[in-house]
Formats: C-alpha cells, sequence, structure tokens
C-alpha cells in the first residue's frame, strides 16, 4: 500500500505514463499529444480514464484502448478502466503544440489551428509543406493512406507529402 502522500497518484504521473501510449498510424505522437485523452478521474488506487476517438474509423480504437490499460498496468494501477466519450467531439485543434511538432518531424503537415474544414476548404487545397513550410502546394487526393490523412504536392519541393486533416 501507499505510504506516504509522495506516492499518491496524481493526474500528472498518469499523464506522464500515457505519453508512452502512441498513434497506432504515427508512432512519434502520443495519444495525449493528440488530443484524445480527455479525463482522468482517480478514485483511490482506481483510474478512469476517458478518451474521445478522432475520426470514425481512423485509428484502431479498440487497440489504443489496450495500449493504455497496458501501460497503466505495467505501472502498477491494478484497476483501470477506459470510457470512450463522446460529449464534447474532437477536433484537429486538440493536437497539442509538441504534437504538431512530431508531426512535421515525422513528414506529415500538423492540420492548420483554428480552421474549420466546413467552413474553409481553402485549407485542404493550401496545405502547408512540412519541408519548406510553403503554402504554394496542390491538393492531389483528399483520402490518403488512411481515413485521416489528404496527399498534396508542394510545387516547390517538387514531391508529394501527406497532412493530416483538420476537423
Ligand atoms: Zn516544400
Amino acid at each position: 500500500m501507499l505510504s506516504t502522500p509522495d506516492d499518491m497518484l496524481t493526474t500528472n504521473q498518469i499523464i506522464q505514463w500515457l505519453e508512452e501510449v502512441k498513434d497506432p498510424e504515427i508512432p512519434v505522437l502520443s495519444l495525449v499529444d493528440l488530443g484524445v485523452i480527455t479525463g482522468i478521474e482517480i478514485n483511490g488506487q482506481s483510474v478512469t480514464v476517458n478518451m474521445t476517438p478522432t475520426f470514425t474509423g481512423c485509428p484502431a480504437l479498440d487497440m489504443m484502448k489496450q495500449d493504455v490499460i497496458d501501460v497503466l498496468h505495467k505501472n502498477g494501477i491494478a484497476d483501470v478502466n477506459v470510457v470512450i466519450s463522446f460529449k464534447e467531439p474532437w477536433t484537429s485543434d486538440k493536437i497539442s503544440e509538441k504534437g504538431r511538432n512530431a508531426l512535421k518531424q515525422f513528414g506529415l503537415a500538423p492540420p492548420p489551428a483554428g480552421k474549420n474544414l466546413f467552413t474553409d476548404i481553402d485549407v485542404l487545397e493550401h496545405a502547408a509543406c512540412p519541408r519548406c513550410g510553403n503554402t504554394n502546394t496542390t491538393l492531389k487526393n483528399p483520402f490518403g493512406p488512411t481515413l485521416c490523412r489528404s496527399i498534396h504536392y508542394c510545387e516547390d519541393c517538387r514531391e508529394a507529402f501527406e497532412q493530416f486533416k483538420p476537423l
């Protein structure tokens, strides 16, 4: 059993552990940075993690859920509940600054912040190239290898790149 207050579970500690769980399709991006982890409740030694899925049918939800449970088990928390919540829909604005940088380093253009795909179609048409940052780009295919990515072509680099779609 825990003896000192220093050993008490904290939300920050749980988040630190959960940083280890990556998006199955983007191994550099943690679920925390993706903004999928939307709540943590600690009740004694029992932990409830709330997750809000991103794109329907995008990264395997069951797999992410299991990874969250596994990581917390590994850190000594036996009683883990994962609750999938749709209360507040996920948007690409929930991706943290760290997550956006990780996407760029991975060669994926991060989704433009604060934009709404349905009101601003330019966002998809003029994605910023993750290599040179230029928006002199052309949308090649709104549906990339997965539902959450679109394919673009940079006129300056003369190379294609993928963008994590804004939502
Ligand atoms: Zn470029």
